[in-house]
């Protein structure tokens, strides 16, 4: 296993630049998920750690090696795709076998290894099997058995499990989850999905038109965005513009917050609905509740402020919702909003 370090990493394709010098260095057994909207450069990053796609400039370190040159067959990495890639006329095993038999690897050590990554992945049964006789979701494990087989260095995603439906999803991502753990193997995972990319990532790594916005923890990265497409990327959030003074400062509708730093003039907060407080009174309302859905878990409302949007999210059940038409008082907690930077990239 390695670590691996990226450096002005750069890629276009005619006109588009998908990568614009690109920079990230993973830790030795890290899961570091790449987020961001489709056509930010994802594919083309992990494309070029495999060595699938060829960069213009910049370097790529695994471990002390620096591998820009070498062959993808000779760089140790297993990769896992959205489309699974399996050999349809192969069995289970044999697609497992591939990349052993690539390697020349003794027939008893290639039989112990494949049968060792399928009970991994929990198909040892399939052994046998084409994987047009398997689901969406057992093919891609099959593929997840193919990658680790050959003990790599690095597995990357992409975009894994975008084709399976919403609760395999789930499933398949926590057994992903569980099993690199297990198994400390450095990963570099792709989405656009941010539900997955906070329940798989040690470190998020939010990129937009092919340059990385920041990276953090997914509390960090949630709770104290320094961007506002991170803040809005993450999760759903409100972006007000508050009038300061010092560290006092004024939302539209006359609210006052306390900020966590002094500010001068107008700057702009991120409110996540879930902090926005909500209070039916009668007196001395800001705004109106317009929609109110009960989710289950938890009721969520959009609420007009003038022509002042704002969302919010209450846990609580059907008792508790607060009626469509009923005027409200809206506030925001001292500790509930981060000042966050207009993205100057
Ligand atoms: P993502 O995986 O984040 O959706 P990609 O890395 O696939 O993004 O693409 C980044 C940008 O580069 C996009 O604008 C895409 O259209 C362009 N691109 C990617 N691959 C090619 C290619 N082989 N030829 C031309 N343009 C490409
Ligand atoms: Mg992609």
């Amino acid at each position: 296993m390695a670590g691996i370090c990226v450096k002005d990493l750069y890629k276009q394709f005619d006109e588009v630049v998908a990568l614009n010098s690109v920079s990230l260095d993973i830790q030795d057994g890290e899961f570091v998920v790449l987020l961001g909207p489709s056509g930010c450069g994802k594919t083309t990053f992990l494309r070029s750690i495999a060595g699938i796609t060829d960069p213009d400039a910049g370097s790529i370190h695994l471990g002390e090696r620096d591998i820009v040159h070498v062959a993808p067959e000779n760089r140790n990495i297993g990769m896992v795709f959205q489309s699974y890639a399996l050999f349809p006329h192969m069995t289970v095993e044999n697609n497992v076998a591939f990349g052993l038999k690539m390697r020349k690897v003794s027939r008893a050590e290639l039989a112990r290894r494949v049968k060792a990554a399928l009970e991994l992945v929990d198909l040892a049964d399939y052994a046998r099997r084409f994987p047009r006789q398997l689901s969406g979701g057992q093919q891609q494990r099959v593929a997840l058995a193919r990658a680790i087989v050959i003990e790599p260095e690095l597995l990357l995603f992409d975009e894994p499990l975008s084709n399976l439906d919403a609760k395999l999803r789930e499933q398949l991502r926590e057994e992903l989850h569980h099993l690199q753990r297990r198994l400390g193997i450095t990963s570099v995972y792709v989405t656009h999905d941010q539900a997955e990319a906070m329940a798989l990532a040690d470190r998020i790594v939010v990129m937009n038109a092919g340059r990385i916005i920041e990276t953090g923890t997914p509390v960090k990265l949630y709770r104290q965005p320094r961007y506002r497409f991170t803040a809005e990327f993450l999760g759903h959030t409100n972006v007000f513009s508050v009038e300061t003074e010092g560290r006092r400062g004024w939302l539209a509708w006359g609210s006052e917050i306390t900020l966590k730093q002094e500010a001068q003039g107008v700057v702009k907060v991120s409110v996540r609905p879930e902090d926005v407080k909500l209070e039916a009174t009668a007196v001395d309302a800001h705004g109106v509740v317009e929609t109110a859905v009960f989710m289950g878990s938890s009721i969520t409302y959009r609420v007009m402020v003038g022509n002042l949007l704002i969302r919010a999210m209450a846990s609580g059940n059907e008792t508790d919702v607060i009626a469509e038409g009923q005027p409200v008082r809206v506030s925001v907690p001292r500790s509930a909003h981060v000042l966050i930077e207009e993205d100057e990239i």
